[in-house]
């Protein structure tokens, strides 16, 4: 199908561009746009011209996976339909219903006239992707909506309706129907009146207090700055230009300013994670068009922090929860935690009484499985032991109705070995959500090796309307996240008992852009967490390798952000990590004890160690399958581990410094720092060796 339609209605050709499912101008929608306008500038019985898209959008902007392409570039490009609409020797006007956004917004603001539905939503989301409009953007809007909505728009990046944009400059007409006709009624009027058609850049910016405007814009956004994220200063560089400058000069300005941040770093990043998030949806072996289960109602067995925070995932998004636990109490204690989280909700103004009744209403709590039979997918969160999942599974087994869902939350145990507990592995799965499980966004959807398309597909879908990001994974101990973690916490330990204290690596690491550094995180988590872990590696591997300090801090009876005493101390109810001297002084203890003298770090080191174990480790997970593509994995840390989006993942961040000098790195550690760094993974040095990155 063409993606724009031409129609003559009397002497206006009405051009709609129809290119689903947000008309982003590809290639393709350039060239029949292009071809459209030259046939009504050529027919001498068309006097006006009329561009509109559909009821969903006008026009969304960039492809966004055209961006950075030669394609992108290629002619007819946005400049050359721009030059075409503003030099039109007959009136065009822009028909704008539903999302006009970005290089779409461009388009409209180079018509000669607007004419606009109440509910259109006009934006200009560059900022979020590190980018600012540059194909005229920055000069035309403020000389139709004033400098005061351009600053606002443009460094928001929030859509706005176009009935609170009705005072400007920026539409002719804000109707509530007959768009059509009544933007062929505006070119009309200008055919009769036989005027010459007003052309944006002809306008001046009429902004008497300009100065103070631009000022006070820089010193909000100065502040918030991160990451090298320069797109924000520059947007207001260039409104300046559109201020007292001639349009020409403007233009030039945003030209090379884009094309600057294009190729920055953070918006390669940014780009990168945008497209990332709608590719991992797709899941080998499993097509589009795979038909999904009907799921209504979920069972979550138990009620313990991660069983209360999936029922309140689920009953966020409209789904009856019904939560099973050993004993009336435990299932009590598990309503308890939802009501009281929903309370506090309420308190903060988030949420009201209503609609706290309502997810209460939705929410059983039961002890039989029996009541749980007629569920359609069914989660279990007991405790992170085989025989407890065993004797769970069997139970679901028994009584589940054919065709449910059976998941376990496990955080790194064999999901194989669970299914096989079952009579029905085709229907198992690992949905391992992250705490608190209604807040954070990830979903590692384990595959088993017997787990049906339909089920992963039913589970991708499910995840998609509880707002939540969905990874594949394969199966492995810890999946890609803590398989990956395992490695960043074990240098950050291996640091420490070199002599870097646990305060310089957190804030190494939060200064790189970690929302949180290793040792805050493992007093967040719960010591006994990683030294659980630890002693079961102990008793399986002799060769394990050990964490002696680590072991002590947590049998020196500090279980981090539970009791207060951690890595570091913790005042009651709070939750910012104080420095504690007792800590320094078990660390002093076993250096004497050891022997050994503490060496010095430099932040550089501390971060690239940490770092590059996550990468590597990553890229072992890459070529064993466990993830489909790099960009899954970056998925993961984003989402899941307060990694820096602007970084891209950490993946993305190794491919940003070069996989060749990450494998470089990599041998020097381990020469000369850490002779047990695991040996970089034969794909990453397959990949430096022949130049190329992860995708
Ligand atoms: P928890 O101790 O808070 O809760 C476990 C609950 O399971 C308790 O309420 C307990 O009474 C109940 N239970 C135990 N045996 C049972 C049985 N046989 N039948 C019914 N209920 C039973 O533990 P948690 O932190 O919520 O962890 C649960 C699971 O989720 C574990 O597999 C864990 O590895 C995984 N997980 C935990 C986190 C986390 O951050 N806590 C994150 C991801 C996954």
């Amino acid at each position: 199908m063409n993606p724009v339609s031409y129609e003559a209605v009397r002497q206006i050709a009405v051009l709609r561009l129809n290119h689903p499912p947000v008309n982003a101008l590809s290639y393709e929608l350039r060239r029949e746009l292009a071809a459209a306008l030259d046939r009504a500038l050529t027919d001498v019985a068309i006097k006006g011209i009329v561009i509109t898209g559909t009821d969903k959008a006008f026009c969304a902007g960039a492809d966004i996976p055209e961006l950075g392409t030669p394609r992108a570039a290629q002619d007819p490009n946005i400049f050359t339909l721009i030059r075409e609409i503003e030099g039109s020797r007959k009136p065009v006007v822009a028909a704008i219903a539903g999302i006009c956004m970005g290089g779409g917004l461009e388009i409209a603001l180079a018509c000669h006239y607007r004419v606009a539905l109440t509910d259109a939503q006009i934006s200009f989301p560059e900022i979020k992707l590190g980018l600012m409009p540059g194909a005229g953007g920055t000069q035309r809007l403020p000389r139709l909506s004033g400098l005061q909505w351009a600053l606002n728009l443009m460094l928001t990046g929030n859509p706005v309706r176009a009935e609170r944009l009705m005072d400007t400059d920026l539409f002719d007409r804000v109707v509530t129907r007959d768009l059509i006709a009544q933007a062929c009624d505006v070119a009309m009027g200008i055919v009769d009146a036989d005027v010459p058609p007003r052309r944006t850049r002809d306008l001046r910016v009429d902004e008497p207090y300009a100065q103070a405007l631009l000022q006070m814009a820089r010193n909000t956004v100065r502040p918030r700055l991160k990451g090298g994220d320069t797109a924000a200063m520059r947007v207001i560089d260039a409104l300046a230009a559109s201020v007292d400058k001639p349009f020409e000069d403007g233009l030039r300005l945003e030209r090379e300013a884009f094309a600057t941040l294009e190729q920055a770093p953070y918006s390669r990043a940014m780009r990168h994670i945008f497209r990332a998030e709608r590719s991992a949806s797709k899941v080998d072996g499993v097509p589009a068009d795979t038909a999904t289960r009907d799921i209504q109602r979920v069972a979550v067995i138990g009620a313990g922090t991660m069983g209360a925070g999936i029922a309140m995932a689920f009953l966020n998004a409209g789904i009856p929860v019904t939560l099973l636990d050993r004993s009336e109490q435990d299932v009590q204690r598990g309503l308890d935690s939802v009501r009281r989280n929903y309370e506090a909700t309420v308190r903060r103004g988030r949420l009201t009484e209503e609609v706290l009744r309502q997810r209460m209403a939705q929410l059983k709590g039961v002890t039989e499985y029996g009541d749980i039979a007629d569920a359609d997918l069914a989660i279990e969160a007991v405790f992170e032991n085989m025989e407890v999942k065993e004797d769970v599974f069997r139970k679901l087994d028994a009584v589940m109705k054919p065709g449910a869902i059976l998941a376990s939350n496990t955080s790194r145990l064999d999901v194989n070995r669970i299914a096989a507990f079952t009579n029905r592995p085709a229907d198992v799965l690992g949905m391992h959500f992250f705490s608190p499980a209604h807040v954070m966004k990830l979903l590692e959807v384990v595959r088993g090796e017997k787990t049906a398309p339909d089920v992963l597909h039913t589970v991708m879908q499910l995840a998609r309307r509880t707002g939540k990001v969905a990874i594949v994974s394969g199966v492995c101990d810890g999946f890609i996240g803590n398989r990956m973690i395992t490695f960043y916490l074990e240098q950050s330990m291996v640091l420490l008992e070199e002599g870097a204290s646990p305060q310089q690596i957190d804030r190494a690491l939060e200064n790189w852009g970690m929302a949180m550094g290793p040792f805050r995180m493992s007093d967040l988590a719960g010591l006994d967490i990683g030294y659980t872990i630890r002693q079961r590696q102990y008793a399986q591997d002799a060769g394990a390798r050990r964490s002696p300090l680590a072991d002590k801090v947590f049998e020196a009876g500090r279980l981090g952000q539970k009791n207060g005493l951690g890595w570091y101390k913790y005042v009651p109810g709070q939750r910012n990590a104080q420095h504690d001297p007792e800590v320094d002084a078990l660390i002093a203890a076993h250096f004497a004890a050891t022997g050994r003298t503490p060496r010095s770090f430099c932040d550089e080191e501390i971060v690239e160690r940490c770092i590059y174990a996550l990468v590597n480790e990553g890229a072992y997970i890459l070529q064993e399958g466990i993830a489909a593509r790099a960009s899954d994995i970056d998925l993961v840390y984003v989402h899941g581990y307060g990694f820096p989006r602007w970084r891209g993942g950490p993946m993305m961040a190794a491919q940003t410094v070069g996989l060749a000098s990450v494998v470089r790195a990599i041998e020097r550690i381990r020469s000369d720092g850490d002779a047990c760094f695991k040996a970089p993974a034969p794909l990453l040095v397959q990949l430096a060796a022949q130049n190329k990155g992860f995708e």
